[in-house]
C-alpha cells in the first residue's frame, strides 16, 4: 500500500522561518507616505510594536521562531501532508496529488500561524490591546485564539455583512474573549464618516481597515495587527512550507507544480517562499518548480490588475505600497470566498509575478464549489472556498496530465475547512451560485482613481 500521510513529530516543527527578502533579484520597492517619501520607521511604530516592524523590514535569511511560539504551534503543527489517492483515482489521472492541511489549527486555517507570532511579539513590546479587521472572520478568529494564548485583549472590526451573516465566526471569537464590532461603526471617524454619507453602508475589507488603523494611531497602548499582505506575515506562514519540504523528502517524492489559493498572498507565500528560497541557492529541481497563485474571477488581482502604488485600506490611511491592485475603491462582489476579495495583493507576491518567478491563474466561483465538492467526496475533508479554488487549479492541471499522460507530482496548500461555510455550499446545492468575471470596464474605472505617485 502506498503511503497516505507523513506527520512530523513536534521535536520537527522548524526553528526558524524563512524570510525571502534576502534572496530576492531586486530590493523590494518602499512603502510611501502620502508625501510620496518612504514611510520612517517613527511612522510605522505608532501602530506597529518594534519587534513586529523589525520583521517586517528585515534582510536576515533566517528568523529565529520564538520558544513561546513554538510551543502554540505545537497544538496542531506540524500540519499533515497527505496524498490524494481516492482522488486521483476518480479523475484517472496519472499525477500524483499532495495537500499541506492547515484546517487542523483552532480557528481552521493557516492564518493562526502569523497570529501567534503577532500576539507574542506584541505581548513583550509592552502592548495593552490589540486591533484589527476581519472579513469572513477567519483573521479575527485567529488573533483573538492567539490573543487569549498570551493574556492579551483583542478588539475586531468586523465587516458589517459578515458580522450579520456568519454568526459562528462571531461566537467563535467570543468564546476566545474577542471584542467584535460591526463596520462600520460609530467609533471612529473613518465608520462615521461612511455612516454619515450612506447609514445602510454594509463594510468592506477597506473600510474595516481604516477603522482599525485609525484606532491603533490615536492611542499609544494600542497596536494593529494585519491578517496578510505585510513582508512579516509572509515569513510567519513560511512554517507551512518548510514543513512541507521535510515531509516531501519522507514521501521520496518531489513536487513539480504547487498551488494556493491567493487573497493577500500569504498562504501562498507560505507554501512557495521555501522552494524559491531552495531556486536561489542554486538547487536545479526547485528552479524547475511551477508555482500557480490562484484568484477568483470575480476579484483577478494579479491576472487583471496593474502593478503600481496604491493603499492598503479604502479610506487611504494606509501608506502606499507597491502591488498589483485593482485600485483601493474596487468594490469586489458578494462572492463565497470572502478571504479572497481584497483589491490588493503582497507586495513581494506582486514583485515575483511581476519578475514572472510565479504564476496567477482566475477561476469561475461555480466550478469552485465543484472542485471543493469533489475533493469532500473522494477525501472526507469539507475545504474552505479559498482553498476550493487551489483545488480547482489542480484538479485541472492533473486532467491535462490525463491527456498528455504525464505523471507530474502535483501539491496544493488546503488552506483551511469549510465548517462555518456551509450557507454557500447550500447555494451551490441550490444552484444559486454565479459566475462573475469582474467587467475590464469596472476595473479601468477603479484603476483611474489609483493615487499619483511620481
Ligand atoms: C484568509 C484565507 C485565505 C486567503 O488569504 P491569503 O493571505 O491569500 O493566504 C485563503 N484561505 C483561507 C482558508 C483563508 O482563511
Amino acid at each position: 500500500m502506498s503511503q497516505t500521510r507523513v506527520v512530523l513529530d513536534e521535536s520537527e516543527i522548524p526553528t526558524h522561518w524563512y524570510n525571502i527578502v534576502a534572496d530576492l533579484n531586486n530590493p523590494p520597492a518602499p512603502s510611501l507616505a502620502p508625501d510620496g517619501q518612504p514611510v520612517s520607521p517613527e511612522q510605522m511604530l505608532t501602530i506597529f510594536p518594534e519587534p513586529v516592524l523589525e520583521q517586517e523590514m528585515s534582510t536576515t535569511r533566517w528568523i529565529p521562531i520564538p520558544d513561546e511560539v513554538r510551543k502554540v504551534y505545537a497544538l496542531w503543527r506540524p500540519s499533515p501532508l497527505c496524498r490524494a489517492e481516492r482522488l486521483e483515482q476518480l479523475l484517472g489521472t496519472p499525477a500524483k496529488i499532495f495537500y499541506k492541511y492547515e484546517g487542523v489549527s483552532p480557528a481552521g486555517s493557516h492564518k493562526p500561524n502569523s497570529a501567534v507570532p503577532q500576539a507574542w511579539l506584541n505581548k513583550i513590546a509592552g502592548t495593552k490591546r490589540l486591533v484589527t479587521e476581519t472579513g469572513a472572520g477567519q483573521w479575527g478568529s485567529s488573533l483573538s485564539f492567539a490573543g487569549q494564548m498570551f493574556g492579551l485583549p483583542v478588539r475586531i472590526y468586523m465587516v458589517k455583512v459578515s458580522y450579520g451573516q456568519k454568526p459562528y465566526r462571531r461566537l467563535m471569537m467570543q468564546t476566545w474573549g474577542g471584542e467584535v464590532l460591526a463596520s462600520p461603526s460609530n467609533l471612529t471617524k473613518a465608520g462615521r464618516d461612511i455612516l454619515e454619507r450612506d447609514p445602510g453602508n454594509q463594510g468592506s475589507l477597506g473600510i474595516a481597515i481604516s477603522e482599525a488603523v485609525e484606532e491603533a494611531a490615536s492611542d499609544p497602548g494600542t497596536k494593529y495587527a494585519l491578517g496578510s499582505v505585510l513582508n512579516h506575515v509572509l515569513l510567519h506562514q513560511t512554517i507551512i512550507g518548510l514543513e512541507a519540504k521535510k515531509q516531501f523528502e519522507k514521501f521520496g517524492e518531489y513536487p513539480d507544480m504547487i498551488f494556493a489559493p491567493c487573497g493577500g498572498g500569504c498562504n501562498f507565500a507560505g507554501v512557495a517562499f521555501p522552494y524559491l528560497g531552495d531556486a536561489a541557492a542554486g538547487d536545479k529541481r526547485a528552479q524547475k518548480i511551477r508555482m500557480v497563485a490562484v484568484e477568483p474571477e470575480s476579484c483577478p488581482t494579479l491576472t487583471k490588475g496593474v502593478y503600481a502604488y496604491d493603499y492598503g485600506d479604502a479610506t487611504g490611511y494606509t501608506p502606499l505600497m507597491k502591488m498589483y491592485t485593482l485600485g483601493h475603491d474596487f468594490m469586489p462582489p458578494g462572492i463565497h470566498a470572502g478571504g479572497l476579495r481584497y483589491h490588493g495583493d503582497s507586495p513581494l507576491v506582486s514583485q515575483l509575478y511581476h519578475e514572472k518567478l510565479i504564476e496567477a491563474v482566475a477561476v469561475p466561483q461555480t466550478s469552485t464549489f465543484e472542485a471543493g465538492v469533489m475533493f469532500a467526496r473522494a477525501e472526507g475533508i469539507i475545504p474552505a472556498p479559498e482553498s476550493a479554488h487551489a483545488i480547482r487549479a489542480c484538479i485541472d492541471e492533473a486532467l491535462r496530465c490525463k491527456q498528455s499522460g504525464e505523471p507530474k507530482t502535483l501539491f496544493f496548500n488546503l488552506s483551511g475547512h469549510g465548517h462555518f461555510d456551509m450557507a454557500a455550499y447550500e447555494s451551490y446545492f441550490a444552484g444559486k451560485l454565479e459566475d462573475f468575471e469582474y467587467p475590464t470596464e469596472a476595473i479601468q474605472a477603479s484603476l483611474a482613481r489609483l493615487p499619483k505617485v511620481a
